[in-house]
């Protein structure tokens, strides 16, 4: 059922980027699904819509030198993905880790696009980030770091024109201080990054965002089949902003949420991580830097499996909230053996290929990252809006807009995937429904992206 356009597309794309593997891993997932849409209308291959798409319209990359505690000179590199501002300015993370490159942020800009065009909000898309490692560095570290990455990117960005927020790497503390110094250069306060704190233009509710709508998508995705999360064992990977979020919210929906995990293992926690000295550990475990889930199980008590993924416990409910490619084809045979009924991605890409067709062949309701984790940036977009209106809601009129907004994300997709003729596949749901309002501004603007 391949389609000869998105083949082309894809051999070129291969051709080009062979070092680039987790952007080939988005792309064939969003081009396979986008072939059945333009099989039906020759209109996108005749303005080379496809080939358009997966170009970044810029990419900025530069060299962040900075002083260690030693005062040593350290040298890292940074990057920002422009990928396409056809509904928006560019909007999206950026992710501080060790392993960042320019293929990963190329994998997570793309994403975006169609993130934030579901999301109905007007945002382009775009990434960035550093291969600088924030755990174990000083906060005088830090904050010289992240004074040096915006001593460069400033000249970039602008409240119309590009605006970063956290992912990976980057929270509340890297946003302080990249927003400190990016107001001192150019003396404008403006809400050009999101995810800022509360005192000085952050929006309620944003820490809790994607965690929160990531639930919210699981919620909607459940009550297709009359199901909710009442009752239900949920496995949770991580222990970072979107786990903490997701962990609060499953609890407060009835649901026991049995395991957390790190880089080390994972543990399992049987009474559930349900409690408020348990959501606040999780906020401890990671402003300690150590990155070691074994501090929890130390601290409650509980099993720590080294070593291990969560997706062996037997769960009702799977929600990958850590990283790319976490849940492989083996982690998704252990799901599905043990009865899970629903995975949601909380990370972005969170499933390999072949997990994700093991998923749906087996019938578990499987949600992509793009659709169940766009809270995040929804509550990025409603940042922007109050910061332009000089003007902040309360946490629940904010609460309230995401829960909406991830209603319509998860009806959009279900609506998408119907027309194609894929009932329940939020895969081409999500792909077809995020790229038809990028795809029509596209051709409307001409071939100037
Ligand atoms: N990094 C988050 C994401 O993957 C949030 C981006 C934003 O708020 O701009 O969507």
């Amino acid at each position: 059922m391949a389609n000869a356009y998105v083949e082309r597309v894809l051999g070129e794309l291969n051709e080009k980027y062979p070092e680039q593997p987790l952007f080939l891993q988005a792309a064939t997932e969003i081009l396979n699904s986008l072939g059945l849409l333009v099989e039906k209308d020759a209109k996108y291959e005749k303005a080379k819509i496809l080939e358009r798409f997966v170009e970044p319209e810029r990419t900025i990359m530069f060299k962040v030198p900075w002083l260690d505690d030693n005062n040593d000179i350290q040298i890292n590199r940074g990057w920002r993905v422009e990928f396409n501002s056809a509904i928006g300015a560019y909007k999206g993370g950026l992710r501080f880790a060790a392993n960042c490159d320019l293929g990963m942020l190329k994998f997570l800009g793309l994403e975006q696009i169609l993130k934030n065009s579901l999301t109905t909000l007007p945002m382009g898309g775009g990434k960035g980030g550093s291969d600088f490692d924030p755990n174990g560095k000083s906060d005088a570290e830090v904050m010289r770091y992240c004074q040096s990455f915006m001593t460069e990117l400033f000249r970039h960005i602008g409240p119309n024109t590009d605006i970063p927020a956290g992912d990976q790497g980057v929270g509340g503390r890297e946003i302080g201080y990249l927003f400190g110094q990016y107001k001192r250069i150019v003396n404008e306060f403006t809400g050009t990054l999101t995810g800022k704190g509360r005192a000085w233009g952050g929006s309620l509710a944003r820490p809790e965002a994607t965690g929160f709508g990531n639930v919210y998508f699981c919620q909607n995705m459940l009550a297709t089949k009359d199901d909710s999360f009442a009752g239900k064992k949920v496995a949770i990977s991580g222990f970072g902003n979107v786990s903490w979020g997701a962990a609060q919210k499953a609890t407060e929906l009835g649901g026991t949420v049995v395991t957390l995990s790190g880089p080390d293992g994972y543990v399992y926690d049987p009474d559930g991580v349900g409690t408020e000295e348990k959501f606040n550990y999780m906020l401890e475990m990671r402003a300690s830097g150590r990155n070691k889930v074994q501090d929890y199980a130390d601290k409650f008590g509980v099993e720590f499996f080294a070593g291990k993924r969560p997706w062996e416990a037997k769960v009702d409910v799977a929600l990958p909230c850590a990283t790319q490619n976490e849940l492989e084809i083996d982690d998704a045979k252990a799901l599905i053996a043990n009865g899970c009924i629903a995975v949601s991605e909380g990370s972005n890409m969170s499933c390999s290929l072949d997990a994700i067709e093991a998923l749906q062949e087996a019938g578990v309701l499987y949600a992509p990252g793009k659709a169940s984790n766009a809270g995040g940036v929804a509550v990025s977009g409603l940042e922007q809006s109050q910061n332009a209106m000089k003007l902040s809601w309360t946490y629940e009129e904010v609460d309230e807009k995401l829960q909406q907004i991830m209603k319509g994300i998860h009806d959009a997709c279900v609506a998408a995937a119907d027309e194609v003729g894929t009932p329940g596949n939020y895969v081409n749901g999500a792909n077809i429904a995020g790229f038809l309002k990028v795809a029509e501004a596209m051709l409307q603007q001409g071939a100037v992206l």
